[in-house]
């Protein structure tokens, strides 16, 4: 059975956790350099405050051995502040792994109307409740990659190889939809 790691150290993780809970899949919590080092599965990235959770990553010195256990094929789902720490580009804010070939414009939505809902259909999925919270969207992506959803003309979910992003947050609604497609891509690649 796969085990997946969530690192834990500020935002929604916890919500994650849950969610994988509830389908039946083990997770451990990724709080420091050690912890990546314990043959995970898949990794996820949770919303939160991606400069903040930048930072962290760096001061622990755990940016550089996530980004080579991603870059050698570790399925990895970033959610919101994840897609940004993952994205090669980013648009008012700075680049943390830079692994993954989008553009993604930080705090898209602007600041006051920051937070919103949308039923949208996702590729392969169907419709799936979409909760945005200053949420990024995904300007531009590049050849590999495919955008898998879109909510006013805007990319709000991609994939690329091994990687998976939504600007939205899956795991704040009920549907496992977007959990389950990533426990898809764990286990069978
Ligand atoms: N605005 C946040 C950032 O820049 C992301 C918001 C979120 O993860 N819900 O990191």
């Amino acid at each position: 059975a796969p085990v997946i790691g969530v690192l834990a150290l500020q935002g929604a993780f916890a919500e994650h956790e849950s969610m994988l809970a509830s389908l039946g899949v083990k997770s451990v919590e990724i709080r420091q350099l050690r912890d990546l080092d314990q043959n995970l599965d898949g990794l996820i990235l949770p919303g939160g405050e991606s400069t903040v959770q930048g930072k962290l990553l760096q001061d622990l010195h755990m940016l550089a051995p996530m980004r080579r256990l991603i870059e050698n094929g570790l399925p990895t789902f970033g959610t919101c502040a994840g897609l940004l720490l993952l994205a090669k580009r980013v648009e008012d804010g700075d680049t943390h792994l830079g692994i993954m070939d989008i553009t993604a414009k930080r705090n898209a939505y602007g600041r006051q109307l920051g937070s919103f809902f949308a039923l949208q259909s996702l590729s392969g999925v169907g419709e799936i409740p979409m909760t945005f919270i200053r949420a990024p969207y995904i300007e531009e992506v590049g050849k590999g990659v495919r955008a898998l959803a879109r909510v006013d003309g805007h990319v709000v979910a991609a994939q690329e190889g091994n990687m998976l992003v939504t600007s939205f947050h899956p795991e704040l609604n009920d549907d496992p939809s977007m959990h389950r497609y990533f426990i898809d891509m764990v286990t069978h690649g």
